[in-house]
């Protein structure tokens, strides 16, 4: 089950105003990556633009309308002045939404993992507002998507260091999509605390899982093994998609977390190893934030890494 890297050089065509942590130079750390990927054989397909129908089943037509409208733009395009566009923007964005889509229909076919080397992030994006400087929910449609072709259950585990507010708001009354975050609280944006859980039919499909400031691996290593792991066997879904955030890294700027380049490593490989047992191996992974470069680097070869070798069969649960 080969991976699968879905990457263009295109997303360093999404440009933000200077000093801003979401840059270019993070598109350049993508290209090193599917370079030395490409260089051993592995396999690498360009994204496709999501379509509007895609669109729709996450976001507002509203929304999907005024992110087109500033297409050829240089905007701010949040109250908060944290998101922005340039003329590239919306068309990025697009490939970055589709670009799970194409991991999705690898996956599906039993082609193997996938993983999305993409930005704009996603996982702020609400159904109706570009925010925290996502303009598409990525991962929300490639969710939405996996749903229309068949699948009725499935798994978002979002471990970037933020709460993905908008991942959790999109599907908070669903019951065919578990939401779990690990994240920084309190911190931007806000939500997540744990007694977050889903309303109505959804209760119970969301489960966060904060934790405060410093935090580290083994601290990160305990919630997988008591509280993430026996939640997805539980939940059983047909695939697993990851939202791939690395700033929890100890050198990232923006946070304050202190997961290591290993404590990342275990954390994919326990998601690989739960999709290899449970989703059997439908596994798609696509990126959100990570602002300091070495680190994304070496994260990303961990993950690539990790996702490139056969799954291990998890340890037998104890009761
Ligand atoms: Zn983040």
């Amino acid at each position: 089950m080969p991976l699968l890297l879905i990457a263009s050089e295109r997303f360093a065509d999404h440009i933000t105003p200077p000093g801003h942590p979401e840059r270019v130079e993070r598109a350049h750390v993508f290209d090193s990556i599917t370079r030395a990927f490409r260089a051993r054989g592995g396999q690498v397909m360009a994204p496709r633009p999501a379509t509007r129908e895609a669109l729709l089943a996450v976001h507002s037509a509203a929304h999907c309308d005024a992110m087109a409208s500033v297409a050829g733009e240089a905007r701010a395009l949040d109250l908060e002045g944290d998101t922005f566009s340039s003329p590239d923007s919306y068309e990025i964005a697009l490939l970055a939404a589709g670009a799970v889509c194409v991991g999705v229909d690898h996956a599906l076919h039993g082609r193997g993992p996938a993983l999305a080397l993409v930005r704009p992030p996603g996982h702020h994006a609400e159904r109706d507002h570009a925010m925290g400087f996502c303009l598409f929910n990525n991962v929300a449609v490639g969710a939405a998507y996996a749903r229309t072709r068949g699948l009725s259950r499935v798994a978002i585990v979002d471990i970037d260091v933020h709460h993905g507010n908008g991942t959790q708001w999109i599907f908070y009354e669903d019951p065919s999509v578990l939401y779990v975050s690990i994240h920084q609280y309190p911190f931007y944006p806000g939500t997540g605390a744990a007694t977050e859980t889903g309303r109505g039919d959804g209760v119970g499909a969301t489960l966060n899982l904060p934790l405060p400031a410093g935090a580290t691996d083994a601290d990160y290593d305990r919630l997988f093994r008591d509280t993430i792991n026996p939640a997805l066997a539980d939940f059983a879904p047909e695939m697993l998609f990851v939202s791939a955030g690395f700033d929890a890294h100890q050198r990232d700027p923006l946070a304050s977390m202190r997961v290591t380049t290993a404590g990342y490593r275990r954390m994919l490989d326990y998601l690989w190893t739960t999709a290899s047992a449970v989703a059997g191996g439908r596994l798609v992974a696509v990126t959100e934030g990570g602002y300091d470069l070495q680190a994304l680097e070496e994260c990303l070869t961990e993950t690539v890494d990790v996702l490139s070798a056969p799954a291990r069969m998890p340890e037998p649960r104890t009761v």
